[in-house]
Parts: structure tokens; sequence; C-alpha cells
């Protein structure tokens, strides 16, 4: 089985339209012949109309989206109103959203069954903090997040999302995962996969390591046979180093 190697930025709160528009072009540019990776990346909301007019063939997602309809949710934008602005794909889970806006795991939930109601794609982050790490018990951890917020879903629901495993500790900060912990989750994320559904569907999911990947260290991550790819943060703001992650496969 053939799994899709996925390189996705997320730009977070980062960039004025300018630098985004630029940053958009140059990656487009340099990644014209670059088809056996698929290229994601995530910009602030506001960006996506201009984005949508020159993304070429890389994919645009939101970082965050409020899983309702529409109405009375003042300051928030619907999964149907990305959707109508070119984004294709969501970040749901990220740490950051977790730890600082407080989502809890069935606010997440909610998010990927609004995500799957609209086929967008869900690309699903979940990791455990430093204390948890340092206590060893990430494994239990990071299961009961799959298992709260994303393995409700059905067999043909699960393969529309992408899985991001991604270390709170190692997010901005420069302490990347070693290659045998990147691995050791990655395996046991998709041996979960594969007890909820099966092993074909199992080998068929993307699983990304995100957390300080950049171009010195992306290629030996992706050479562990479970990471497909990478979510990347701050190396995601420059094209150059954007670029090298991508052509570390
Ligand atoms: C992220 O925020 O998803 C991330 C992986 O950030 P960084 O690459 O900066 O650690």
């Amino acid at each position: 089985m053939i799994r899709k190697k996925i390189v996705a930025g997320n730009w977070k709160m980062n960039l004025q339209l300018n630098d985004a528009i630029q940053l958009v072009e140059d990656i487009a540019a340099e990644a014209k012949d670059i088809l056996d990776v698929e290229l994601l990346i995530f910009p602030p909301t506001l960006f996506l109309v201009e984005i949508d007019k020159i993304k070429s063939h890389l994919k645009v997602g939101v970082q965050n989206f409020y899983p309702k309809e529409s109405g009375a949710f003042t300051g928030e934008v619907s999964i149907s109103q990305i959707k109508n602005c070119g984004a294709t794909h969501a970040l749901i889970g990220h740490s950051e959203r977790r730890e600082i806006f407080q989502e809890s795991n069935e606010l997440i939930k909610l998010k990927v069954d609004s995500a799957i109601e609209h086929e967008i794609g869900v690309v699903f982050c979940c990791g455990e903090p430093l204390s948890i790490r340092e206590g060893n018990t990430q494994s239990l951890y990071v299961k009961q997040q799959l298992i709260d917020s994303l393995f409700h879903l059905s067999n043909s629901e699960i393969q529309k999302c992408i899985i991001a495993y991604e270390p709170i500790w190692a997010i901005g900060t420069g302490k990347t995962a070693t290659i045998e912990q990147a691995e050791e989750m990655h395996c046991a994320i998709r041996m979960w996969v594969a007890e909820c559904y099966n092993q074909e569907i199992a080998n068929s999911i993307s699983i990304l390591y995100g957390g300080s990947c950049n171009a010195s260290n992306a290629n030996e991550l992706f050479a562990c046979p479970n990471v497909d790819g990478g979510l990347i943060g701050g190396a995601s703001l420059k094209t150059e180093t954007f670029i090298s992650i991508v052509k570390s496969f």
C-alpha cells in the first residue's frame, strides 16, 4: 500500500497579506514539478480568498473554524464559509487550540464531524505534553485523544483523515522528537487504527510528524517507515526551508 506523502505548513498567526501572497507564489513556483508530495498550507483564515486565486496546485486549509452551520456566534467562521472560500482541509485538535483556547476533546469531536459532513479533509492533531512524556504514559494519552475525538468515525470517514502526531514539548521549542520516539508513536497510532478499523485502512492513512521539524532533520524523520510527512510550523514561513523539507523524502 502506497500512502500519500504530505507536507503541511501551519503559518499560525503570522505574516501580512502581501507576505502571504508572495510566499504562496514562491512555494507554488518552486514546487511546480513536485507532484508526488501533497502540499498543504494553513494560512490565517482572513487571507483565504486572495490565496485561493493564486494557489496553483497547492491545497489550502484553515487552522480553525466553529462547528455550527450559521447564526449568532460572533467572531467565528463556519466550515461551509471556509469551503466557499477555497479551503479543502482543516487543522483540528492542534495543541495551541487545546491549551490556549481550552478546546476539549468533545468540541474537537464536533469539529471533526462538521468537517466530515462538509467533505473537508481533517488533519487531526494529537500529542502529549512534557509531563506525560516524562511519566512515560504518552501512549495511553495519545490513544485516548484519538478514541475521544476521532475513532467514532465510520470506515469510509476515517479514510478522509490525516493524523498528525505532535509532541507538545517539541512544538516551537527546537527540541525535535528522536526518530525512535517518532517512529514508536507513529507505529502505535497505525496499530490503533488497525484495531479500531482494519489493517488495510491503517495502511492507507498518512501520519505526519510535527514539532520543530526543519530542513536538517526532515530527512531522517521522513525515512521512518510510519512517518508519511510533516506538519511544519516555524520552518514553513520561508520558501527555501519549506521546499527543502518537501524535498527530504
Ligand atoms: C505546529 O505548530 O504544528 C508545529 C509543528 O510547529 P513548529 O514546527 O514550529 O514546531
